[in-house]
């Protein structure tokens, strides 16, 4: 089916269990952001179908092969999906360029054997999940253990900014641990998911451990949620959309991991390598045209290097080759959808009426497909709609501070949001560093770097930016639970 050239005609489809079927729900093109084309329609799936691929994870789960496979049996499987991914590059990342817009050598170079990795990464934790023994004071002689147990059927929810990535970023834990899964892509960008279904069951993964269920969030997404036979939700997307699942999770008491929306901030002291500082702020936000949770959109700059880095940053955007995923050279692509590119330009829009001033870009770009220029504001006022609410666009708003002010004003202005994903620091001076790191309000600094992502890191934020990490051992953890075991060997 993935093979087949991109038409409206072609019909993405539901993987439940083994069986590759038509969603039962509304029929809506997906569509290419670099053109504005059909590319495809997705049937979707709807509550009837989501509850069928429920029930085959639980049954996967309760009666199947997979939770008590031995663990090095499921890192080999986890292992044989990174290679296929790798082997597929070139199809499977000229399918996610075209559904989402970004640059082909970005989803085929770099997110793809990401996505690769995270599947390696995790096949290794398969074998090195434990409990403990434990040390009680009970009177006479016990035994007494913790033993790690997969949670149960996993609901996976996540969106169109990087699909492939953040699919494996979710699928490769949940499976490692032992844990079968339901994946409900993003209603935009279903293409990668159809075709990573296949290399799942290519790999031999057992029916029904991994269902794919693309459709509306508020059909699909919401059905998986208050699913009482699903143990665990996890979720990448919206503040909004995270705040109304939690609620929704309360029904039935299961656990949820939530990795939610960002307004990350970006500090450049005077003695930055402003050489180095200039493009990572830059790219830090531009990059898939602004359309990464982590992005650095929020820049506080030292007055007196101030006009050397905001001329540097807009330089660059004026510079950056924009145009359609599958054009040679371009280093970014549209936003994903019209009513994306509405969304941002609003913002803008909108921006001078608190005071801020746009520097560079601000427009749409006048060609098919959804295209907007990076843009840089300057804005002095904190509570301006734009440098507090998450654009999720190539949009940068710069903010001044003076060489008095401490490391702790510093901190409590880029600590002034909502969110609490990412931050980053420039400065040669590794005491300021260090101690403006500890008091900043994030799931993650980044020092003298844009870009500090790594699967043995964990990530996710604090504050209104989201519940639990993603990656590293507490990524795996996170699809597991405890039960403790005690033995009276008191004879
Ligand atoms: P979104 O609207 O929250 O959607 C995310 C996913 O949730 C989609 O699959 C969506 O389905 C689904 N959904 C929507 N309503 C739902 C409901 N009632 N119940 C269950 N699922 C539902 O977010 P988005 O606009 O796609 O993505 C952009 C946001 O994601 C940004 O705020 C960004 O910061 C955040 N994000 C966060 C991270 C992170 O790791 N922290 C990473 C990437 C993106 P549809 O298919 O219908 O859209
Ligand atoms: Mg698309």
């Amino acid at each position: 089916m993935s093979d087949r050239a991109a038409s409206a005609e072609r019909v993405v489809r539901l993987l439940i269990e083994d069986e590759w079927v038509e969603g039962t729900g509304e029929r809506i093109p997906v569509v290419d952001p670099s053109t504005g084309a059909a590319i495809a329609t997705l049937a979707t799936a709807d509550a009837h179908d989501v509850d069928r691929a429920v029930r085959a994870a639980r049954i996967a789960f309760d009666d199947g092969p997979w939770a008590r496979m031995r663990p090095k049996e499921r890192a080999r499987l986890l292992w044989r999906v990174a290679e296929l991914i790798d082997a597929d590059a070139e199809k499977l990342g000229a399918l996610e360029s075209l559904d989402t817009g970004k640059p082909l050598h970005i989803a085929r170079d770099i997110e793809l054997p990401a996505a690769a990795e995270a599947f390696r990464y995790y096949a290794g934790w398969a074998t090195k999940l434990s409990g403990q023994t434990k040390n009680v004071s009970l009177p006479g002689e016990w035994l007494a253990m913790t033993l790690r147990e997969p949670i149960g059927v996993a609901g996976l929810i996540v969106p169109w900014n990087s699909p492939l990535l953040m699919a494996a970023t979710k699928l490769a834990p949940a499976l490692a641990a032992g844990c079968t899964a339901v994946l409900k892509p993003a209603e935009l960008t279903p293409l990668s998911a159809e075709r990573l279904g296949e290399l799942i069951l290519e790999a031999g993964i057992p029916p029904g451990v991994v269902s794919i269920v693309p459709g509306l969030g508020s059909i699909a997404g919401q059905t998986l949620a208050e699913h009482s036979l699903v143990d665990k939700i996890t979720f990448t997307g919206s503040t909004a959309v995270g705040k109304h699942l939690l609620a929704t999770v309360a029904g039935t008491l299961k656990r949820i991991t939530l990795e939610l929306g960002g307004k990350s901030p970006v500090v450049v002291f005077s003695d930055a390598d402003l050489g180095r500082a200039i493009p990572s702020a830059a790219m830090g936000v531009f990059a898939n045209t602004g359309q990464i949770c982590g992005a650095g959109s929020r820049l506080f700059v030292d007055e007196s290097v101030a006009d050397e880095v905001i001329s540097g940053i807009a330089d660059i955007a004026r510079d950056l080759r924009i145009g359609g995923g599958q054009e040679p050279g371009v280093q970014i692509g549209p936003v994903i959808s019209d009513a994306q590119r509405t969304r941002v330009l609003s913002y803008v829009y909108s921006a001078p009426e608190d005071g801020a001033e746009v520097v560079v870009g601000g427009s749409p770009i006048e060609r098919p497909g959804f295209f907007v220029e990076p843009t840089v504001v300057r804005v002095e006022n904190p509570m301006a709609r734009i440098a507090r609410e998450e654009v999720f666009g190539p949009v940068l708003t710069v903010q001044t501070f003076s060489a008095r002010e401490s490391v702790e004003t510093i901190a409590l202005r880029a600590n002034d949001s909502d969110y609490g994903l990412s931050s980053s620091i420039w400065t040669r001076d590794i005491t300021r560093a260090h101690r403006l790191a500890r008091r900043l309000r994030a799931g993650e600094v980044r020092i003298n770097t844009a870009f500090g992502m790594d699967e043995d890191m964990p990530f996710g934020g604090t504050k209104q930016s989201g519940w639990g990490k993603e990656y590293g051992g507490e990524g795996v953890e996170a699809y597991t639970q405890l039960k403790s075991v005690t033995v009276d060997i008191t004879p």
